[in-house]
């Protein structure tokens, strides 16, 4: 959605409020399944005597995959939105300001870019997530497997070995 600007680049104090919905296709991380409902990002650009920002927020309700045990689950994300926007981002300073093109900005892009900046590495579906068995492969945060911690055979033998008596004296 582009928001244009010119009322409100000259004018400290002045504001323009934007509502919108955003593409799905823009949002794609290898760790959301789907939106549960379309996301969306609505706020204001505010002239702050004289420096433009974007405030608002962004709500994304969507299906996401545990990185860890590969379950799959219902997530809300809220992310409060505040960026600067600059005609000139020759600053290389300041790579989180985003840049006004013309007259007016694009407040879809600058709603998910922030999005995907502020996507983690890895999601999971709880902090603590055990993850799965490397065994038998069952989702250890539904409780133990049977797998008992076995060690390398090899290494029984060899313990065995080191147990027995160095110097038999008989
Ligand atoms: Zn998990
Ligand atoms: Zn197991």
């Amino acid at each position: 959605m582009w928001l244009d600007l010119r009322k409100i680049i000259e004018s400290p104090g002045a504001s323009r409020s934007f509502e919108v919905t955003l593409d799905p296709e823009h949002l794609r991380d290898p760790a959301i399944q789907g939106f549960k409902v379309l996301p969306e990002a609505r706020g204001e650009v505010v002239n702050t005597a004289g420096l433009l920002n974007l405030r608002g927020t962004l709500t994304a309700e969507m299906t996401c995959v545990c990185d860890r045990c590969g379950t799959v689950f219902d997530r809300k994300k809220v992310l409060s939105l505040d960026v600067p926007l600059s005609a000139d981002v020759s600053d290389e300073a300041s790579p989180e300001v985003f840049e006004i093109e013309g007259d007016g900005i694009d407040v879809s892009e600058v709603a998910e870019t922030c999005f995907i900046l502020n996507m983690e590495q890895k999601v999971l579906c709880r902090d603590d997530c055990k993850g799965l068995c490397p065994h038998c492969g069952k989702n250890l945060n539904d409780g133990p497997c049977d797998c008992v911690p076995t060690g390398d055979p090899r290494l029984a033998v060899l313990q065995q070995l080191l147990e027995a008596p160095e110097n038999p004296k008989n």
